[in-house]
């Protein structure tokens, strides 16, 4: 149903492009009330004039600037924790640094919005629902993604501890999954032919993802429609993992 978001207020990270952009767009077209939180204020601001939504412009890498930030903002009844990052480095490479800076985008900050919105939910009494954007990467080894593939297994064992300690209060967790989608950061990975190619053979449905599909997914999930469903990961894949 086209209105099966009215009356909630959603939270969308990582909203200034890509998936999440999308995502802002079609949880408004069902009906959501929703605030877009990214880093540029540009992206926001043709973001708000395009779907009518609330913006927050923080750097979720100043993880508590950023939750002042979504404190203020509150209420919300639905978070989507979709912002993140990757660094491509082979995990001989790989810098401690640039891991800690991926696990902070990628875990840390979902957590702790999880922490401010679902700490205000029990404290009214209020059900809700969370979706985490992970990846396949949480599932299988991908050269040049240590921190990337690490950070997402996390956020999944996160996902899962959420729906644990949160079911009893009728908020539900999950996460999704997406395979290669051609956003700015997938080009980033995926733009050489040499490697999207090998990827793309292994996708039964002969095509990446585009971010609509992974935003219907995700509206989804926030709706009634997913009522029971808690705890899972929703692999977006055109059946690669399966196969
Ligand atoms: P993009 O890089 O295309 O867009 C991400 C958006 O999030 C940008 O607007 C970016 O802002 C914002 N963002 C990034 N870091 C921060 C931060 N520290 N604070 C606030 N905002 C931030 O990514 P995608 O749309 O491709 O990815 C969205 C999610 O989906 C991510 O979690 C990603 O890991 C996951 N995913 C992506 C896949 C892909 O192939 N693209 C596959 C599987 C999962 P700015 O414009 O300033 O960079």
């Amino acid at each position: 149903s086209t209105s099966r978001l009215s009356g909630r207020r959603v939270l969308v990270t990582g909203a200034g492009k890509g998936i999440g952009r999308e995502t802002v767009r079609r949880l408004v077209a069902d009906g959501a009330e929703v605030v877009a939180l990214s880093r540029q204020a540009s992206d926001l601001q043709s973001l708000a004039g395009e779907t009518g939504c609330g913006t927050i412009a923080v750097d979720l890498a100043n993880l508590e600037e950023a939750a002042d930030a979504v404190t203020q903002a509150l209420p919300f009844d639905c978070l989507v924790n979709n912002a993140g990052i990757t660094s491509l480095q082979s995990a001989l490479e790989t810098s401690m640094a640039q891991f800690s800076a991926v696990l902070a985008v990628n875990t840390l900050a979902p957590l702790r919005l999880a922490q401010i919105v679902a700490g205000d939910l029990v404290r009214r009494g209020e059900g809700g629902a969370i979706v985490n954007l992970s990846s396949i990467a949480a599932s299988v080894g991908l050269a040049d993604h240590a921190a990337y593939c690490a950070s997402k297994a996390a956020l999944d064992a996160l996902t899962r501890v959420l729906a644990v300690e949160l079911g009893p209060h009728r908020i539900r967790t999950n996460s999704v999954n997406p395979t290669v989608t051609l956003t700015p950061m997938g080009q980033l990975a995926w733009s050489d032919p040499a490697k999207a190619g090998p990827m793309l053979a292994r996708i039964p449905l002969g095509r990446f993802c585009e971010p609509g599909d992974v935003a219907g997914v995700i509206s989804f999930l926030l709706s009634d429609d997913a009522a029971m469903l808690n705890g899972i990961t929703i692999n977006v894949d055109g059946g690669l993992l399966i196969s």
